[in-house]
């Protein structure tokens, strides 16, 4: 057995830390790691499998041209002649990256430097788009930064914990478990806010099955009765604006709009006004919805105006689903950020990035989301595209949709482990990436823990890192600045330019960490060097122009009426055991034993009504697509909103493949699509 190498859970956003030991025979033992902050030690079932994962079978070994594997430096060279030529016939607008927070920081840096500084456009999105962009527009709105302001430690200290739109029994498992174990040690109440019961409600004090969509109604009635109770916090108010607002529009929710008994609402808001020390975490039950942005600021507002925020067991949470969507956000990943926590469109900030890079053009406005990107391929205005370590023609919304617009796209690049997937299909350059396990960098977790990635094994065949394919493009395109020798230089960079922004009066400032050693660097939270325990916030500094937190006015609605009767409203999201489309899940057998085919959770009501049986096939349609599923009845959902996992993939309805269903309805501020609320018609298969 050889040494232990330290590494980070290429999964969830709670940023594990992992200690892997190759055999030497090709075989691998996982651990948790005891010295990792995030997890002292504990892994989650898809953790522990993670050695049960890997290997070589059926990867993608060499680059290809349409089909052909060729060298290298035609892949490339190809790539770089397509998007310049792109560029001078259609201008810097007709090209697009559309990357993944499986990328890791130094990968997303590349991609970022390129795409914003040298080719001079902002159409670069990421899949994290899909799950927590509502949570970067309401933070902006209320923060004025990006800034998650907590730690986990705060779920450990708090008196009362919230979940509101998050199943963390099953998406962020390990966190859940320190929460347990927090409420088994000194009783903290938990509460699930979930119109569906899952398995975060069996450790729960009180579940509140809330209509669904209704979150900003009951945040809402959260604030009146703070207000009205006298619990407001006279002494941190001076560092808030827009109370007045914000009470007159949460006057306009009722409790009716929550579907919940005037018992259980009583419960909540004296549980949750009663204790000093509350936090409310929340995910993608929030974030994936048309109007995603305003119920996270509706939260925010309840912890502004109490200063339930900064300090030890207080806060509002944002938990991430990725393993790197908070470094895809620090780094500018999302169309509409600059790097660092920068704003793209202060003039100031551009400039500073722009001669930190000697680039010679600046991206100046936001870039299209990743729904517009994609319809921007759909109607030609995108004729370029570079797909990085994601399956779009899956994964999307109007997945068929987006799929026909890469097959119909001039030039397509695809970087991914495997040549198969439905979007590496659709190719005409496919380049053999490395895996987890292969490749060196770095991530950051839910509460802003910087932690090391570190390879441990050989790649396989001609198999080479993101950053090192963007970097070889870009040098093709007759750019300078992307001649790094390895990710160590990379994040160099990444580090000084971050003293930049700090400079600038950004939160994300890492530029303490410069001259540290890469190789051997330990899990380091920002701010790096803090009086405040490395939480933001309970000073009542805010970074807004006037220093100030604000509180959003928040006219609350539900979800729009469903256009037919007989429709009914199907709600999307995650299993414990599987990841993604399970290119990766899918291959440990203990992991399909959880629930091993794609199905359809429907209250028995409904099913009743449909003719449908237990066991039995449903086939669940709308006007974008069909899917073939396994009726599962059951009382945790509520009627008419049935729920179905989003992991399956394949060409068939049989194969279940869910996104196909999902419109592409976007928050308004966010881009987020809202993908737990897609109209379906259900009958017997
Ligand atoms: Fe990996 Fe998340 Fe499980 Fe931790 S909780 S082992 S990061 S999947």
């Amino acid at each position: 057995m050889n040494a232990a190498i330290r590494t980070t859970c290429p999964y969830c956003g709670v940023g594990c830390g992992v200690l892997a030991a190759p055999d030497g025979q090709g075989g691998m033992t996982i651990s948790g790691d005891a010295d990792h902050p995030a997890n002292r030690g504990r892994l989650c079932v898809k953790g522990a499998a993670l050695g049960e994962t890997i290997g070589t079978k059926g990867r993608l070994t060499a680059p290809r041209v349409n089909g052909d594997e060729v060298a290298w430096d035609k892949a490339l060279e190809m790539i770089a002649t397509r998007f310049t030529q792109t560029i001078a016939d259609h201008g810097p607008e007709s090209v697009a990256l559309y990357v993944s927070g499986q990328l890791l920081t130094e990968d997303y840096y590349v991609a970022n430097k390129l795409m914003k500084g040298f080719i001079g456009s902002a159409n670069i999105d990421t899949n994290s788009r899909l799950c927590m962009a509502s949570s970067v527009a309401g933070h902006r709105r209320a923060f004025g930064s990006d800034t998650v302001p907590g730690l986990y430690e705060d779920l450990e200290l708090a008196d009362v914990v919230v979940l509101v739109g998050s199943n963390l029994a099953w998406c962020h498992p390990v966190l859940h478990q320190r929460l347990l174990a927090a409420k088994a040690a000194r009783g903290t109440k938990i509460i699930v806010i979930d119109p569906r019961r899952t398995a975060t409600c069996e450790g729960a004090d009180l579940h509140l099955a809330i209509a669904p969509g209704a979150d900003a109604h009951l945040f809402n009635l959260l604030l009146c009765h703070l207000a009205d109770e006298d619990r407001l916090d006279q002494d941190f108010l001076p560092h808030v604006t827009g109370l007045a607002e914000a009470l007159q529009a949460a006057r306009q929710s009722t409790a009716d709009s929550t579907g919940l008994s005037p018992d259980d609402l009583r419960r909540f808001l004296a549980l949750w006004s009663g204790h000093e020390r509350v936090v409310t975490v929340y995910s993608q039950g929030i974030n994936q919805s048309d109007s995603g942005t305003d119920k996270v600021n509706a939260i925010l507002n309840c912890h502004l105006a109490t200063g339930r925020i900064g300090r030890p067991g207080t806060g509002p949470f944002s938990v991430t689903g990725q393993p790197n969507a908070m470094g895809g956000r620090e780094v500018g990943g999302l169309a509409n950020m600059l790097a660092c926590h920068l704003d793209l469109e202060n003039p100031d900030h551009r400039t500073a990035v722009q001669t930190f890079w000697r680039s010679p053009r600046m991206a100046d406005k936001p870039g299209l989301k990743a729904i517009d990107l994609f319809r921007a391929v759909e109607d030609r205005r995108i004729r370029a595209l570079w797909i990085l370590h994601t399956n779009p023609a899956v994964s999307m919304p109007e997945a068929d949709r987006v799929a026909r617009a890469i097959a119909a796209c001039d030039f397509v690049a695809v970087s991914d482990i495997w040549p198969d997937t439905d979007t590496a299909r659709l190719a005409h350059v496919l380049l053999p990436a490395t895996a987890w396990g292969e490749k060196d960098g770095t991530v950051t977790n839910s509460e802003r823990m910087i932690s090391r990635q570190r390879a441990f094994m050989p790649a396989p065949g001609q198999a080479r890192p993101d950053w090192w394919q963007l970097a070889q493009v870009a040098q093709r395109m007759g750019f300078a600045g992307f001649d790094w020798s390895g990710p160590q230089d990379i994040f160099a960079e990444y580090v000084a330019l971050s003293g930049v922004a700090g400079a600038l009066g950004s939160d994300f400032d890492i530029s303490g960490l410069a001259g540290s050693d890469y190789g051997a660097m330990e899990p380091v939270r920002w701010p790096v060097a803090t009086k405040s325990g490395g939480r933001f916030f309970g000073d009542g500094a805010f970074h807004t122009p006037d220093g100030r937190g604000r509180m959003v006015p928040v006219a609350a609605r539900l979800p729009s009426a469903l256009g037919a009767e007989t429709s009914l409203r199907l709600n999307t999201g995650r299993i414990r055991d599987q990841w993604h489309t399970m290119t990766r899940t899918g291959m440990a057998a203990r992991l399909m034993q959880h629930l091993g085919e794609p199905y359809l959770e429907i209250h028995p009501s409904d099913a009743l009504r449909l003719g449908l049986g237990d066991a039995t096939l449903a086939e669940v349609f709308n006007p974008l697509g069909r899917a073939i599923l396994r009726v599962l009845k059951s009382e945790a959902v509520q009627p008419g909103h049935p729920f179905a996992p989003m992991h399956w993939t394949g060409q068939t309805a049989s194969s279940g493949r869910i996104d196909a269903l999902v419109p592409g309805l976007c928050d308004p501020v966010s881009g987020q699509p809202a993908s737990k609320s897609a109209e379906v018609t259900i009958r017997p298969y």
